[in-house]
């Protein structure tokens, strides 16, 4: 008998490898923070001496991975609803950043939106927000696997007065963490209506120098558009193609709007599209068109973006959405399948964020991220197929246990790096100032 660390065994195990795979009565079975075999259970039973940690009513699949939050803004979640994403960002988002955003802000912020994703099985997340050292640290504590935008904004904030020093605390930061094992760096211009030609340049110079991926908010609502149009005579998406932006390494978020010159644009340059559709419901921003950008080939990721737009970051339900409005908005109800956004919260967000070869999918090789949802409850059951039935039926709630690189974050939806409480007292603390004003 082989030893390993431990046996996993499931009732039903959804892989999300490309031929998704939906096993019954198998076990993983993990060594040093990765998957050794995926196996039946008997047969693992016979192979390998290890702890074996039973998860019979449950599926186990992959870690969520959530591809574009604003983690901080999570203790501005309800502060201003029911806006237009313009009105929105000028009169409610901008000012009370402006007043309350500091390290501290964004480190007990980011605790509290880590919490809310652990609880809902998310183990991997790509953040764009000031201060993002604090949301670094805040990952490491909690253990998620965290990819940290360094964002770059061309007006004067609490963070950095200057663009100049917006790159260089971009530039310290990346010297910190450039060869940290869960922490990955990116770079996250905040879009082309907040940052001048030159210093979208400058970012992806730093991209290309490091080979870093970027992140920017890209044709999110038509007045977007527009306005960058009559201003400069060309489409934002244009001007990332002219500057040479338009690569696998970009991942453009939003795209709402997308006419025949960007779809040929998306179509040379192959960029990663984050679709976020609560928040484009939400602010009305509009739909991105997810049915056709997959049929034409192209990655298609998912994110809740900020709790401020949202107002949660459930990936859970942030499928179900994905899949109702590519199914409403094409008038097609085989459009967008839960087996789709299944893919796009899992393999799809992987592959965006350049780490498909680690996580993303349960396959033999690859870190052992993965989350068990207990399925044998009143609400999701009975049960015939375990994939429609998380998409389509399943809550947040009913993730009990997620491990990333085989460390165990949540036990029987117990909190095991973070302290709840802690959490729950601070974020009382912060409402209590921002409310008062
Ligand atoms: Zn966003």
């Amino acid at each position: 008998m082989e030893k390993t660390d431990y046996l996993i065994a499931a009732k039903w195990m959804i892989t999300c490898e490309d031929n998704n795979r939906v096993l019954e009565n198998h076990v993983l079975a993990i060594k040093n923070g990765n998957i050794l075999a995926i196996l039946p259970r008997k047969e693992a039973e016979k192979t390998y001496q290890a702890p074996l940690i039973e998860y019979a009513s449950h599926a186990i699949m992959p870690g969520l991975i959530n591809s574009h939050t604003h983690l901080a803004m999570n203790l501005f979640r309800g502060l201003a609803d029911d806006l237009e994403l313009m009105d929105w960002l000028n009169n409610h988002i901008w000012p009370a950043e402006g007043k309350w955003v500091s390290h501290e802000f964004v480190y007990d912020a980011s605790l509290l939106a880590m919490a809310e994703m652990i609880r809902g099985g998310t183990t991997c997340f790509n953040d764009m927000y000031f201060f993002f050292d604090a949301t670094a640290q805040a990952a490491i504590l909690a253990g998620l696997r965290a990819h940290i935008g360094m964002h770059i904004i061309g007006v004067p904030t609490a963070f950095a007065k200057t663009i100049d020093e917006n790159f260089e605390k971009a530039l310290a930061f990346y010297d910190q963490y450039q060869n940290h094992p869960y922490i990955t760096p990116t770079m996250a211009p905040h879009s082309t209506y907040t940052l001048s030609r030159e210093d979208l340049i400058q970012a992806n110079d730093i991209a290309n120098k490091y080979h870093l991926r970027i992140n920017i908010h890209l044709q999110e609502s038509q007045g977007e558009v527009q306005q960058f149009f009559s201003k400069h005579r060309k489409r934002p998406l244009q001007l990332l193609d002219e500057l040479g932006m338009v690569t696998p390494h970009l991942i453009a978020i939003h795209m709402t709007q997308i006419n025949d010159d960007d779809y040929a644009i998306l179509q040379k340059g192959n960029p990663t599209i984050v679709h976020c559709p609560e928040s484009n419901m939400k602010l009305v921003s509009g739909i991105c068109p997810v049915e056709k950008l997959t049929q034409l080939g192209m990655n298609v990721a998912l994110g809740t973006d900020g709790a401020a737009s949202n107002n949660d970051l459930d990936m859970i339900g942030e499928m179900r959405s994905a899949a109702f409005l590519g199914k409403i908005s094409t008038y097609n109800p085989k459009a967008v399948s839960a087996d789709t956004v299944l893919k796009m919260a899992t393999l799809n967000g992987a592959q965006a964020l350049g780490i498909d070869q680690i996580t993303g999918s349960l396959t033999v090789g690859k870190a052992a991220d993965f989350i068990a949802i207990h399925l044998d409850q009143i609400e999701t059951t009975p049960l015939y197929h375990p994939v429609s039935q998380i998409v389509y039926a399943a809550s947040p709630h009913q993730v009990t246990d997620v491990w990333v690189r085989g460390k165990q974050l949540m036990k029987n939806r117990q909190l095991l790096t973070l302290n709840e409480k802690e959490i729950m007292n601070k974020t009382s603390y912060w409402q209590q100032k921002i409310a008062r004003k």
